[in-house]
């Protein structure tokens, strides 16, 4: 099966932009790197030493996390 290589000029294409995946804002707390409540906060992992809040049990919310490629620990409440 051949594919073409024709560009699709219709608009029904949307612009490969690295957009944020979708948080249910259901998980309110404290974000300690903004130090701030924001909603979507997440247990993120131990970051490093000197770099900034290197403690266990640290919620970042989804900008903080994504502006400092923080790993989220899971789905864990
Ligand atoms: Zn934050």
């Amino acid at each position: 099966m051949a594919i073409p290589t024709t560009h699709l000029t219709e608009a029904t294409e949307t612009p490969a932009e690295p957009a944020p995946p979708p948080v249910t804002p259901r998980s309110h707390g404290y974000c300690s790197w903004h130090e701030g409540y924001a909603w979507g906060v997440r247990p993120v992992r131990e970051w490093d030493e000197g770099s900034g809040p290197a403690q266990r049990g640290l919620f970042a919310c989804p900008p903080c996390r994504l502006a400092l490629d923080l790993v989220p620990l899971g789905d864990q409440v």
